[in-house]
């Protein structure tokens, strides 16, 4: 047996075989081949193995998200495209070099070819070739990219973007292991949100785990591979105790949450995707708190319809009844990038051009976004939440964009209700002008993530500030404090939806400052329950 040690994200014990998943190398060697026919033909079996892992998967993702499946149908189609696949053909021929030194170069040239194109649509093709270039590599090197496709396993990789977690199906991962990330990042974000025991910055961890079979001890951050006996037994008996608590906090559905001298709190749930709903209700989530909307817009080469939010938005709010639906606006940036936007790769991007920054002046893809929202509105109790606010020109400026989506909305006789607007309180700025910021909206919430990433000046997804980045520190706290004073001064309410929110270490802390709601990974609703009525 060998144990490896991480930093536990999210909570629970779990044993399995282990899926490492690699990444297709950026560079592939250029190796000289002698005997072109058989290189010829290892081509087109991994063309043939591509078209079949693609239909696959076309098939599984239409199940939840028919737009989205529309691009493994277009990758198949290219690899039927008998100019590109005979291009290859004729390079490997041509230069006798390796079929994946073949498909990497031909891949280049067609994707330049796209990119130079006056065309959007056809520029946007490029990202594809590649796509499809890499997959075929991987085939050719043995160097698959096989997440959830054999049974249920632990999932192991040097790092997961956001993008790729969310691709997950939360019935095909019993765990999450990873090398690199942060608490804070938004891969340990999402395992939380759909309840996977999680450790990152796991130490030696290498692909030769593949295929072996690990316990994993999610409070602890441990990773038992192939375990003896003894642990093996000590892990059985954590996993018990864990369902005993579970089903123990389960007996807490249906109960107020209220502190024991009677004061309520709002205990909502934080949600990433329509799936997740279901998680929030089956823990009896009092509302959703934060719906981070924007990953929606993360993997796939279009942006969303107003049709296709719409029906998402309206199915999330019909689902929950008359419960609170906050629908944070767009908050791309720094680790969470989608391509549909097109936006440049910046040098800081967690300081950049991102979040409300982007839908003041792609007012387009905002309007889109708000019109959803104000359409299901009608369906439910749907409140709307702006990031990384700084300044009140940046709420003036989104509510007049609100108010012209709700003149167009009259005019054309679609129904919607009034929606109370609010804003994250993640930078500092926010938290300093609150009382400024309180007469011209109904509710704020704190994003403790990005809050101590700005005041401590500390990228929340560098491993390395681990000891720095905390939102423990007096300077984060003080700043929630005078927020909270100042907001409660005009009457309005605020609620905290940072991993903060489920800290028992700071619950006392935030009771004492009056916080209203505490909104947190649907896992954690009913302990954060207990631990409040406990208060
Ligand atoms: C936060 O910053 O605390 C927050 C809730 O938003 P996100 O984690 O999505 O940046
Ligand atoms: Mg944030």
């Amino acid at each position: 047996m060998t144990e490896l040690k991480g930093k536990g994200v999210c909570q629970g014990v779990a044993r399995g075989e282990v899926c490492y998943i690699k990444k297709a190398a950026a560079e592939v060697e250029r190796k000289r081949i002698y005997d072109i026919p058989s290189e010829a033909a290892k081509l087109n079996m991994a063309i043939e193995k591509a078209r079949e892992q693609l239909k696959e998967l076309e098939k599984k993702v239409k199940k939840s998200d028919k737009n989205s499946a529309m691009i493994f149908d277009v990758h198949q189609m290219m690899l039927y495209d008998p100019d590109f696949t005979g291009d290859i053909e004729k390079y490997i021929a041509e230069n006798e070099v390796c079929a994946e030194y073949a498909v990497m170069q031909t891949a280049k040239k067609y994707a330049k070819m796209l990119e130079d194109m006056p065309n959007p649509y056809m520029q946007e093709r490029a990202g594809d070739v590649t796509d499809i270039a890499e997959r075929l590599v991987n085939i050719l090197t043995e160097n698959e990219y096989k997440p959830a496709m054999h049974g249920r396993v632990i999932i192991a990789a040097d790092d997961l973007s956001p993008s790729e977690t969310a691709s997950f199906s939360r019935e095909n991962i019993l765990g999450i292991i990873i090398k690199n990330g942060s608490s804070t990042s938004h891969t340990s974000i999402l395992a939380r949100t759909m309840d996977i025991p999680a450790i990152i910055n796991v130490d030696g961890l290498d692909n030769s785990i593949d295929g072996k079979t690990v316990f994993i001890d999610g409070s602890e951050g441990k990773v038992y591979v192939e375990p003896d006996e003894v642990t093996s037994a000590v892990m059985e008996k954590k996993a018990q105790l864990e369902s005993i608590k579970k089903e123990r906090l389960m007996r807490l559905k249906g109960k107020e949450t209220v502190t024991r001298d009677g004061r309520k709190i709002e205990l909502y749930a934080n949600i990433s995707t329509a799936a997740d709903i279901d998680a929030a209700i089956l823990n009896d989530a009092e509302g959703i708190g934060l719906f981070r909307s924007e990953f929606m817009y993360l993997d796939r080469k279009t942006l969303p319809t107003d049709d296709e939010l719409f029906e998402v938005y309206k199915s999330i709010a019909a689902k929950i009844k008359d419960k609170p639906v906050i629908i944070r606006t767009l908050d791309i940036g720094a680790d969470k990038q989608a391509p549909s936007l097109g936006l440049p790769k910046e040098e800081n991007p967690a300081l950049g051009f991102r979040a409300i920054r982007i839908c003041l002046e792609r007012t387009d893809i905002f309007k889109t976004q708000l019109r959803a929202i104000y359409r299901a509105s009608a369906y439910g109790n749907i409140y709307i939440m702006l990031p990384m606010i700084t300044s009140e020109v940046e709420v003036i400026q989104a509510k007049a964009i609100m108010l012209d989506v709700r003149d167009e909305l009259r005019s054309e006789s679609i129904e919607f209700k009034e929606v109370p607007v609010g804003i994250m309180v993640e930078t500092p700025a926010a938290a300093v002008i609150s009382d400024k910021l309180s007469k011209i909206v109904d509710f704020f919430s704190v994003g403790t993530n990005d809050l101590t990433q700005y005041t401590l000046a500390a990228d929340r997804q560098n491993p390395k500030l681990s000891n720095l980045y905390s939102v423990e520190n007096e300077a984060v706290l003080r700043l929630i404090e005078t927020a909270a004073e100042n907001i409660h001064k005009e009457g309005k309410w605020i609620g905290i939806c940072g991993e903060a929110a489920a800290d028992p270490r700071l619950l006392k802390r935030f009771l004492d400052m009056g916080i209203d709601e505490l909104s947190v990974s649907s896992g954690y609703v009913l302990g954060v329950r207990e631990m409040i009525r406990m208060s």
